[in-house]
């Protein structure tokens, strides 16, 4: 099984990388971020929980993200493999997904994050709320404490593998298409 973490604040275009990514991978993409919506627009108990941590643009604690997150690749027993989209996104929950993966006889192949410097983010973040319906696109504070939490609570992921020297950077500006291109160079490299 391959596993990757495709990794960059927010805004920098991981979801829609991801998308096409796994489709030309044979991957199963898991996005948190979209898991906790389904949750709230379903109104469940999880969703409910969620909702006020990202209103504020805070984390959801990592009790909940990690519970939900087992749950997704519990429910994908067939998969070659993930890739994995806003998780993990804290060293601890970076430490749970090695675990989980390590139960299993599994490890992340790589963690490859997207470069976009902070003004472009702000800029996509706000572009995209004007059709997302997300109400935390909508307001720059909120996309600003995103930001500041990214560099302050999620950024460590990226030392954590780099320890093991499975993190990748790659730059997130320029067409879609030439993202898509860059990554999927650097996939065939660490899918091997
Ligand atoms: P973006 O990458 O644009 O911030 P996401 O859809 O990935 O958008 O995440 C939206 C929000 O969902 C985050 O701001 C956070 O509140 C919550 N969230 C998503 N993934 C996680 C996670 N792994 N841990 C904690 N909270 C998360």
């Amino acid at each position: 099984m391959k596993n990757i973490i495709l990794f960059g604040p927010p805004g920098s275009g991981k979801g829609t990388q991801a998308v096409k990514l796994a489709e030309a991978f044979g991957l199963v993409h898991i996005s948190t971020g979209d898991l906790f919506r389904y949750e709230m627009k379903n109104k469940t108990p999880l969703g409910q929980k969620a909702k006020a941590y990202m209103e504020k643009g805070q984390l959801v604690p990592d009790e909940v993200t990690i519970g939900m997150l087992n749950n997704k690749v519990e429910s994908h027993p067939q998969a070659n493999g993930f890739i994995f989209d806003g998780f993990p996104r804290t060293v601890a929950q970076a430490k749970a997904l090695d675990e989980m993966l390590a139960a299993k006889g599994h490890s992340i192949n790589a963690l490859i994050a997207l470069d976009v410097p902070d003004e472009e983010i702000v800029k996509r973040i706000l572009l995209r709320g004007k059709t997302s319906g997300r109400p935390d696109d909508n307001d720059e504070s909120v996309i600003r404490k995103r930001i500041d939490v990214y560099k302050s609570q999620t950024q460590p992921v990226y030392d954590y593998y780099d320890q093991n020297c499975k993190s990748h950077t790659i730059l997130g500006m320029g067409s879609i298409e030439e993202i898509f291109g860059r990554l999927s160079e650097l996939f065939r490299e660490v899918l091997v």
